[in-house]
């Protein structure tokens, strides 16, 4: 009997990298969680896992959904790895071609938050829709988009996180952004939270000022992308979402920026079902990397 084809993902984060062989959220052969550390010893345990026999099951194609920036044309010569990033001894790390030198099998490569979106439009809170809009905010903020199919890649890749904001009356808040200060991230990132508010944001209170600005400042950015993208759902993730209150500030400061101006039901009347939470959570980014390791392989048969 021939062995069953099965797909590796790989989600390469900050803090860990998760690895799993299978199909699908619901067909899980095995999967690993191993600590990010110095990147060879890192990609070295998931290659080791990735490569680990199997009876039964053999691995057709690998995708890894990771933290950026990355260099994602595969005409220019940094393909496939990481670009300047000041996540100590990760810039400029090779990826792709290790896998592809000890695995010998097509490999997809994206960000986390391409990948992310990806998960959420096949398995989770945006199933059957495109374009749509995935955006993490956490230790960072990051989004990625689903357009015609594919995910957005370009002069680089999206960089949702990162655009400009304007001042809310007496915000005084230098942002966090070590490059331009008050951007998305600079104001609601999770470090800008505790920079401002001087404690932990769990130790935050609910009615606490401090997240009817951050909902402002998120509903700007979300405003940005549904003017732009015109995305069918926005679907945000993160540590900082996991703050119960924050959404329904989020949707509520949404629709008075937008004032009207974008007159469709979705936003009028149904904006609960417009801006939503990721349903897969913090395993969007991995079950997107399957969905990158399924569209390499039909590229490679094709
Ligand atoms: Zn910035």
């Amino acid at each position: 009997m021939s062995a069953r084809q099965v797909l590796g993902a790989v989600e390469g984060g900050g803090t860990k990298f998760v690895c799993m062989i299978g199909t699908s959220p619901n067909d899980v052969v095995d999967e690993i969680t191993i600590p990010t550390g110095e990147p060879a010893a890192t990609l070295g345990a998931a290659i080791e896992f990735l490569q680990q026999p199997r009876p039964g099951c053999h691995v057709s194609a690998i995708g890894v959904s990771m933290f950026g920036p990355l260099g994602l044309n595969p005409d220019r010569p940094d393909y496939g790895g990481t670009l300047a990033t000041p996540k100590p001894g990760w810039s400029f790390v090779r990826v792709v071609s290790p896998l592809t030198r000890r695995l010998a099998v097509p490999i997809g490569f994206d960000t986390d938050v391409n990948g992310a979106v990806l998960g959420e439009a096949r398995w989770g809170a945006a199933q059957n829709l495109d374009p749509v809009v995935y955006l993490t905010v956490g230790t960072g903020v990051g989004g990625g988009a689903l357009v015609n199919g594919g995910t957005i890649h370009g002069l680089l890749h999206p960089e949702m996180g990162h655009v400009p904001m304007p001042r809310l009356p007496g915000d005084d808040y230098a942002g966090w952004c070590p490059f331009h200060g008050r951007c998305l991230e600079g104001l609601v990132c999770g470090p800008a939270l505790e920079e401002r508010c001087g404690r932990p944001v769990s130790e935050v209170s609910p009615d606490d000022p401090v997240w009817e600005l951050t909902a402002r400042y998120l509903a700007y950015g979300l405003s940005t992308l549904v003017l732009t993208l015109s995305p069918r759902r926005i679907v945000l993730g993160g540590g900082v979402m996991r703050q119960a209150q924050l959404l329904p500030l989020v949707r509520h400061a949404l629709v008075e920026i937008l004032n009207d101006y974008v007159q469709v039901p979705e936003i009028q009347d149904r904006i609960d079902d417009y801006v939503v939470l990721s349903t897969l959570d913090q395993k969007a980014g991995l079950y997107g990397a399957l969905v990158l390791a399924e569209r390499a392989l039909a590229r490679f048969r094709s």
